[in-house]
């Protein structure tokens, strides 16, 4: 039987899921999937300038593992860059610590655990509706994002 693969922590979801070239239209364009972890690895190692072996400690995995994954998402970025293709985050086993809505009415970004996502307001504006970012990637709210393997 072969061994479930490690859900690895990502801190949130992305607040954005596409990225591609400006002037040329999706269906012409080839997608390159990065993956929610790969995401995460970019985001503490060259946003956050964190050590692999911090970043590794973060998610919860090695830091040979970190190591991989970091170089599969650097060459994924790149190829998207310098061979114009678009980049679509998505997939990966992850659990995210943290939601992130975004208010329908104004955008305003609120971050927030899975438990309060139904009850809150925007600080901004009072509204109530929101588009729930975790949702976009594939994980409910009752099951405070560990469902699947982030996967629609
Ligand atoms: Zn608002």
């Amino acid at each position: 039987m072969p061994r479930p693969r490690i859900e690895r922590r990502v801190k949130e979801p992305p607040r954005f899921q596409r990225f591609k070239p400006v002037g040329i239209p999706a269906r012409l364009l080839e997608q390159i999937p990065l993956t929610l972890d790969e995401f995460e690895a970019l985001r503490l190692a060259d946003y956050n300038d964190l050590e692999h072996e911090a970043a590794a400690n973060q998610m919860e995995i090695s830091r040979p593992t970190f190591t991989r994954l970091i170089d599969a998402a650097r060459k994924k970025v790149a190829r998207a860059l310098v061979e114009g293709k678009e980049i679509f985050i998505m997939g990966g086993s992850v659990y995210f610590r943290n939601n992130i809505i975004r208010c329908l009415n104004c955008g305003t970004i609120i971050q927030t655990d899975f438990e309060n996502d139904a009850t809150i307001k925007c600080p901004n504006c009072g509204g109530t509706e929101f588009v729930n970012l975790a949702q976009q990637f594939g994980f409910g709210k009752f099951n405070r994002g560990r469902r699947g393997h982030g996967r629609r």
